[in-house]
């Protein structure tokens, strides 16, 4: 079947097979920030991430799949919601997966979904939530695994402050499995993250190596938490640091000089959702 002809089967699929085909080009570019800026829209890879996205409320523009999952149940009933919603469905080949995804082995099921970013005003801070701010992170790994803990860990939301990495670049979004559907994301520039603070003034609890306070000692209940987190290279800045009302230290052994950014907000993270959820500690067997 040629491209771009609906199939008779659903009516509204098209079959797919040639990389030249304008729609296939225009998914391909998404792997560019520049047209993921200019569309705003982004790629999201795997079936179960799909039934996640739709699970919690996010529309599909376009649903790609391969030729073999034809027939499939699950993949059946994405497609008709997605027709449904006004969205396209594409049944494509083996090449044109790899080609969008960029891998051997590609998933069988991929899905073009609009950008989601609530502005910093939009958040009204409860006592007990738990946010984390990152200052300019730039690694992109870093970042999908920090919202996917965030998740985890039943904290409010990302706060992505200064220039930062791409939060719906394809690397993010995989390292992110499924979270980045779930966790809000705020992007702010720091004059305005610090006027914020201020105004609403949570917990703003900074992690540095030079803290003056072990991570474990603060009390983060009663208030809305904000965990800030320094750049991978640089740290936090003086601007930040001086902003917040405890600058807290994660005690290390060893030789390396400091933890990965992720693993160090991890730790905190759960440090501060223990107190807020009222977890208490663990029972001895
Ligand atoms: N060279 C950087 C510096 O001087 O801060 C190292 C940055 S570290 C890779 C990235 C971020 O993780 C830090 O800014 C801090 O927020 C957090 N971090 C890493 N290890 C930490 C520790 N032991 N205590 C507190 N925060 C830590």
């Amino acid at each position: 079947m040629s491209d771009s002809t609906p199939t008779s089967r659903v009516g509204q699929v098209k079959d797919i097979t040639s990389l030249s085909n304008p729609v296939i080009k225009d998914i391909r570019a998404l792997s560019m920030k520049k047209h993921r800026d200019e569309t705003g829209t982004f790629l999201a890879e795997g079936l179960k991430l799909v039934i996640d996205a739709i699970e919690l409320g996010w529309a599909i523009r376009t649903l790609i799949y391969a030729k073999a999952q034809r027939g499939k149940p699950q993949v059946e009933k994405i497609a008709a919601l997605t027709v449904a919603r006004g969205g396209l469905v594409l049944e494509v080949s083996d090449k044109v997966l790899t080609a969008i995804t960029r891998r051997d082995n590609p998933q069988a099921v991929i899905a073009v979904f609009e950008q989601r970013v609530t502005a910093l005003d939009q958040v009204k801070l409860k006592p007990d939530q738990t946010w984390v701010a990152l200052d300019r992170v730039r690694d992109p790994g870093n970042l999908g695994t920090i919202i996917r803990t965030a998740d985890a860990a039943g904290a409010a939301g990302v706060i992505l402050i200064g220039d930062t990495v791409d939060p719906f670049s394809t690397e993010t979004v995989r390292a992110t499995m499924g979270s980045i559907f779930a966790v809000p994301l705020v992007r702010v520039s720091e004059a305005a993250f610090l006027a914020w603070s201020k105004k609403a003034s949570p917990l703003l609890v900074g992690s540095h190596l030079k803290g003056s306070v072990d991570y474990r000692t603060i009390g983060y209940k009663g208030r809305p938490v904000v965990l800030l987190m320094g750049n991978e290279q640089a740290g936090l800045p003086d601007t930040l640091a001086q902003a917040c009302e405890k600058l807290a230290r994660i005690p290390q052994a060893g030789r390396a000089d400091s933890l990965n950014l992720a693993i160090a907000t991890g730790v905190m993270l759960f440090e501060a959702r223990r107190h807020c959820l009222e977890l208490g500690d663990p029972p001895r067997e």
